[in-house]
């Protein structure tokens, strides 16, 4: 039955799909545009040949993410004013009574198994098209599909718990009962973060400790100089499933961990690995990361309380496709339907993360040497094939790191003052 929701989600999902699909087109017209040169900047060191490839791959993502994105709506429209989470719950009635959590359970589940079994074509063909074409992939079908079963599994037993407390509290925790949920859910991250690095990530990668070399000693300096405690620095066979490269902190408190791709390690030289190295504890001693998740706990629990609002509401289930309210509805549709109405919050975002890249690039220039972080981001650039000319309104909005242009710009200011 449409009501005025209908019609307001469809403004926000038209609006947001038609800005979506301008802003991919100006990308590929940008990055097509500068093809054929260098800029100036990079001109030494940066082959015409890297940069060309950089264009086309970055073209080739952006188109396949625009079929990803008229996929998704179809798929939106579908759940929602389509009737298929009304289906889904009336088959899933006829097994268990709409209401208990059993119900409510495979009601979830098989929304997500739907959902992952339309997008498995795209990922398929993003690992073995797109990225087997710019030679990226290095994982076979036979690990492609372990991995799969892999998260699957982790996915259930991580997740089912969750979702059985969390529809248990909706059910019998009255009015606040978002309140409730929000506490669970904020323990359940934490606990989650403390975990992953030493039960989750073993699952699916192999990480060998790094203690003797020129590496680790400077690495060990490195930590000394900037006052940090870590349980470890590891390397981890990242080359297994990509020859894109990365290096990341895990864990809280002392069991903080550093990961190193062996893909960074083999491609950069010690020295530029230690300044990427200082740019990720930059993140750490400036409190990004807490700052990040004190910032999703207050989101998490604004976005609860507006959920506590709508699910007592006949209309908020009518406007979006559902004839049956249930917990488990009102939460599937929640989650769909919410990220069409924060679209144009992005570019914030956005924004915000870049500014904390330029702030962890200055905390790394002051602990180690901002000529090999240069060296270092240009060898990534180009590894890894990202585009040096990106679309300025494409980045503005997007982009949590700063164009490459600009970030090596500021670093050549910093190292020069003048
Ligand atoms: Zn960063």
């Amino acid at each position: 039955m449409p009501n005025a929701l209908t019609w307001l989600f469809l403004a926000a999902l038209g609006a947001a799909t038609v800005t979506r699909l301008w802003l991919a087109a100006r990308q590929i017209r940008h990055v097509s545009a500068h093809r054929n040169a260098v800029p100036a900047s990079f001109s030494d060191s940066i082959p015409l040949a890297a940069h060309q490839k950089a264009a086309d791959y970055t073209a080739a993502k952006t188109r396949l993410g625009m079929i990803d994105l008229v996929v998704g709506v179809v798929v939106l429209l579908a759940f929602t004013l389509g009737g298929l989470i009304q289906a889904l719950s009336n088959e899933w009635s006829k097994v268990f009574a709409v209401g208990t959590i059993a119900h409510g359970t495979a009601l979830l589940l098989s929304i997500v198994f739907v959902q992952a079994l339309i997008g498995l074509p795209l990922v398929l063909y993003r690992t073995f098209g797109i990225e087997a074409r710019f030679g990226f992939n290095r994982m076979t079908l036979k690990l492609f599909i372990a991995d799969l079963v892999r998260q699957a599994l982790v996915g259930l037993i991580l997740g089912v718990p969750l979702l059985l407390a969390v529809l248990w509290l909706m059910g019998k925790m009255g009015t606040y009962w978002w309140a409730y949920v929000w506490l669970v859910w904020v323990g359940y991250s934490a606990a989650l973060v403390m975990i992953y690095p030493a039960l989750i990530m073993p699952l699916f990668n192999k990480f060998t400790p790094l203690t003797e070399g020129e590496l680790a000693g400077r690495v060990a300096r490195l930590l000394e100089r900037c006052g940090f405690k870590s349980s470890g620095l590891f390397l981890m066979d990242g080359s297994k499933r990509s020859s894109h490269g990365n290096a990341f902190f895990t864990g809280f408190g002392a069991a903080k961990r550093i990961v190193l791709f062996d893909t960074l390690v083999s491609r950069l030289q010690p020295p530029e690995v230690e300044a990427v190295l200082a740019h990720e504890l930059g993140h750490y001693r400036l409190h990004h990361i807490t700052k990040q998740m004190l910032l999703s706990a207050l989101i998490s629990l604004a976005v609860l309380a507006v959920l506590g609002q709508l699910i007592e509401r006949q209309w908020f289930y009518s406007g979006l496709g559902v004839g049956t309210p249930s917990h488990a509805a009102a939460l599937a549709l929640f989650m769909m339907v919410l990220p069409e109405f924060l679209f144009f919050v992005q570019p914030l975002t956005s924004r915000y993360s870049r500014r904390r890249e330029y702030e962890a690039d200055a905390y790394a220039v002051s602990h180690a040497n901002a000529a090999e972080l240069e060296r270092a981001l240009v060898k990534l650039y180009k590894d890894n094939a990202a585009t040096l000319t990106p679309d300025p309104l494409h980045s503005a909005f997007y982009d949590s790191h700063p164009p490459a242009a600009l970030r090596i710009a500021r670093l050549a200011q910093m190292r020069s003052p003048s």
